[in-house]
């Protein structure tokens, strides 16, 4: 029967993230979305309409070392992060695969198209289908339990599999980010983020001495969720 195996595949997916480290797990029907995806040839992913999303969490301790910028700590223990995430994604398909199915590993933190800064996928979007958190006002997933502390992957895939749905919750009253972002680029209608503002920032952290690369954390750092 269909449904009891998918959500007996989901049930599994779930055990075996967990298993290898993430902290959240969901499922989004991503046929809708499919045209936004940057991936060459669109016929690598064609039909692949289940996007299970892998969050894996920041320490908070860590995430407690930024100030007005980036640590270097905070900076390796970011990427440290995506190379585990990209793991679990990597054994999570490898296991869809052995049931005779098609997984498309999309990477944690793989820019493909740097003017828009986009990945191949939108974790976020693909998280926010999946049930795992709701957009803030930062413009980052935020998930209840573990507010932005969270990085993300996704696995593309046509198992059959039970779909969650987005939640229905929001950033309500809180406004904590809005006040911690240096580069007033969050406002408090989340439609008006400054994209340009946070990426000129960005890059200037990104050429600090430990840095290296397009990180902040200081948003990531002010949102606990609720
Ligand atoms: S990443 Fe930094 S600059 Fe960008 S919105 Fe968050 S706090 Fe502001
Ligand atoms: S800090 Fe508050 S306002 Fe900002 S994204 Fe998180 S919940 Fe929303």
């Amino acid at each position: 029967m269909p449904a009891r195996n998918s959500l007996s595949n989901y049930r599994k997916l779930k055990a075996m993230a967990v298993a290898e480290g993430a902290a959240v797990f969901g499922v989004a029907d991503v046929s809708a979305i499919e045209d936004t995806f940057c991936i060459d040839p669109k016929s690598a992913c064609k039909g692949l309409d289940f996007g299970v999303s892998l969050g894996v969490r920041l320490s908070d301790r860590i995430v407690g070392t930024v100030t007005d910028q980036p640590s270097r700590i905070y900076a390796f223990h970011y990427k440290r992060v995506n190379s585990l995430l990209d793991e679990v994604a990597l054994k999570v398909s490898n296991y869809i695969q052995s049931c005779g199915y098609s997984a498309f590993p999309v990477p944690a933190s793989l820019v493909e198209d740097w003017d828009k800064m986009r990945g191949a996928v939108s974790h976020k979007k693909v998280g926010y289908l999946a049930g795992n958190g709701y957009i803030g006002r930062s413009s980052l997933l935020v998930s209840p339990k573990f507010g932005a502390s969270v990085r993300y992957a996704t696995v593309l895939t046509d198992m059959p599999l039970k779909a969650d749905k987005p939640l229905k919750a929001g950033c309500g009253t809180c406004a904590a980010c809005v006040s911690a972002c240096p580069a007033r680029a969050i406002k408090k209608d989340a439609k008006d983020f400054d994209v340009e503002a946070c990426r000129e920032l960005l890059k200037t952290f990104a050429n600090r001495p430990g840095i290296g690369h397009s990180i902040c954390g200081i948003c990531i750092k002010a949102c606990k969720g609720k």
